[in-house]
């Protein structure tokens, strides 16, 4: 990509974007869409865009292990780390519940299951490349029963949970261990390094992303649902554009066009990754190095919700359900919209910030209300796309809760948003 040389990052990651959709649809459009995945170039796509995605799920638990320690060890007092946890999860699940309920909402009014003709899945168990989690299954994983097999298995929440006991350790026994500090701080910039190699790949990444994706699924496999996707679509623009806009007017006094500026390059990665937790490392040099959010703060905030906040994915859980339920023609009661919108703040916090993740968590959603879970199969053909776009919202969403924070810590240093590039 030398001929990319002197073009700002960003605008490399949108033409490597805008290149790798044009040849995947065209290599859709091309060949036969039942065997396109077989040919050698869409392998090699699939190769690169692995490879990519790996090397951003490489380096994502070191990030999350060294940094949210520091950030515990220099919040230093419970308490402070308390207020800020509190206020974090009071932002995630207010969003979260607003975004669930504007899905079902919109979804009901705008009746999405009515004249959508696809045929319903007869089997009452479909089969998914997963499990359908539980409740009790996801509260006892908080807490790992083994320190290593989490980082070896990168379960990102107990992950979470580790640096958060280790920092509150470190940080009794501080002035025993000066050291080891200094060599967590030193980890931790050569981290950030790391992130920078791998951002400076990005354009050829997401290309081989999207042209893999975009040449197995094209446009056409949107049809059928499009009713579903264009609902999902505008409660998401009505979250990012109004509700998210007016969080960081009211509450940060920031810009959000100023805001959106600097975010734009983590959200075209977030739509190209699908996988909050690979947007990751990206997500807090933003908001550290270019929105001025403090970096403790950045990081404690963004590690918990790549894990638990995931805005874009309940709108689609909520929309999904609804329209599940109006195609096997089974009437919601208020009761039953109010438990899907709560199994939907628990289904976010067991959602994992990676590719499809939250699809899986639907099962949960229309459980609870008794929905077969068989009518996951009528979404699961145009999850991949919109996948995309609900990380992007996911990611986004993290965000603002991060800018929230942080203003009212007098943790938001606004020099940074007003005067970096
Ligand atoms: N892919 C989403 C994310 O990483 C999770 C989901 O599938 O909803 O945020």
């Amino acid at each position: 990509m030398f001929f990319l040389r002197g073009i700002s990052r960003p605008v490399r990651i949108m033409i490597g974007m805008g290149l790798g959709i044009i040849a995947g649809i065209l290599c859709n459009l091309i060949f036969n869409p039942a065997t396109v995945q077989d040919l050698l170039l869409i392998r090699l796509f699939g190769i690169g865009g692995t490879l990519f995605l790996n090397l951003f799920k490489m380096i994502v638990v070191p990030v999350v292990l060294v940094s949210v320690t520091l950030g515990v060890v220099s919040m230093n007092k419970p308490e402070l780390l308390g207020r800020i946890g509190g206020k974090t999860l009071f932002w995630f699940a207010l969003t979260t519940l607003l975004s669930a309920a504007m899905g079902i909402f919109f979804a009901t009014v705008f009746k999405i299951g009515h004249g959508t003709t696809i045929s319903l899945p007869q089997d009452a168990g479909v089969k998914l490349s997963g499990k359908v989690h539980s409740i009790s299954g996801t509260l006892t994983n908080l807490v790992p029963s083994n320190m290593f097999q989490a980082i070896v298995e990168s379960n990102m929440l107990q992950i979470i949970v580790i640096a958060l006991i280790l920092g509150i350790a470190l940080a009794k026994v501080s002035s025993q261990v000066p050291n080891l500090r200094i060599f967590l701080n030193e980890v931790d910039t050569l981290n950030l390094s790391i992130v920078n190699l791998i951002l400076d790949l990005a354009p050829i990444g997401v290309f081989c992303l999207l042209a893999h994706t975009f040449s197995c699924f094209g446009f056409r496999v949107l049809l059928p649902l499009s009713k579903y996707i264009f609902c999902f679509l505008g409660v998401s623009a009505l979250l990012m554009f109004v509700i998210y806009p007016a969080l960081l007017m009211l509450f940060a006094k920031i810009s959000p066009v100023k805001f959106y500026r600097k975010m734009f390059p983590v959200m075209l990665l977030a739509f190209s990754t699908s996988s909050s937790n690979a947007v990751l490392p990206a997500n807090i040099t933003t908001l550290n190095g270019k929105i001025g959010v403090s970096k403790n703060i950045a990081t404690f905030i963004l590690s918990l919700g790549a894990t638990i906040n995931m805005n874009g994915t309940a709108i689609m859980q909520c929309c999904a359900t609804v329209l599940i339920a109006q195609l096997y023609n089974i009437p919601l009661s208020m009761a039953q919209i109010i438990e899907i919108i709560s199994m939907t703040l628990i289904a976010s916090i067991g959602t994992a910030g990676m590719p499809s993740a939250g699809i899986l968590m639907l099962g949960l959603v229309l459980q609870s209300v008794g929905l077969p879970i068989s009518g996951i199969a009528l979404v699961l053909g145009v999850d991949r796309i919109v996948d995309m776009f609900r990380t992007v919202v996911n990611i986004t969403g993290d965000a603002v809760t991060a800018v929230l924070v942080s203003s009212s810590e007098k943790e938001l240093d606004r020099n940074v948003l007003n005067n970096s590039l």
